[in-house]
């Protein structure tokens, strides 16, 4: 099948998924708001044997934040949000990523951590509304 391909800004991270993404999960939390500058981050979750980095793993830099489990990868050349370890068998990928062409089919399945979204953001597809965290 055709890989779906990914992407930072200025291109030097590159990788690729041999599968189709079909769920995306949207986290409305105000960390990820604070990542993303905007409302919140939107990811794919793939398991570890259908991700390939393809380019510029020395470009990738990991952010812990303190007393928290929140982690978070970029690209240290522009800044992009790049993929990072879910659990031991998968990774989550920012959808933002991936071309519109490669994500024919793909839609919003789940919200979560609706309760601190963004004041002014309204929430207008059919993805289900959780609280909290879904694994
Ligand atoms: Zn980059
Ligand atoms: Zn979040």
């Amino acid at each position: 099948m055709k890989m779906v391909k990914g992407s930072c800004n200025c291109n030097a991270v590159q990788f690729e998924i041999s599968l189709p993404i079909t769920d995306i999960y949207v986290c409305h939390c105000s960390i990820c708001r604070k990542a993303s500058g905007g409302n919140g981050v939107s990811v794919a979750v793939v398991n570890n044997q259908h991700f390939a980095w393809l380019t510029g793993t020395d470009k990738i830099k990991t952010w812990h934040k303190p007393n928290h489990d929140w982690v978070c990868s970029f690209c240290t050349q522009c800044g992009s949000n790049l993929p990072g370890k879910n659990d031991e068998q998968r990774m989550y990928v920012p959808v933002g990523l991936i071309a519109n062409d490669d994500l024919a089919g793909a839609k919003v399945v789940h919200h979560m951590w609706v309760s601190s979204k963004a004041c002014w953001h309204e929430i207008g597809d059919e993805g289900q509304q959780h609280d909290g965290f879904i694994g």
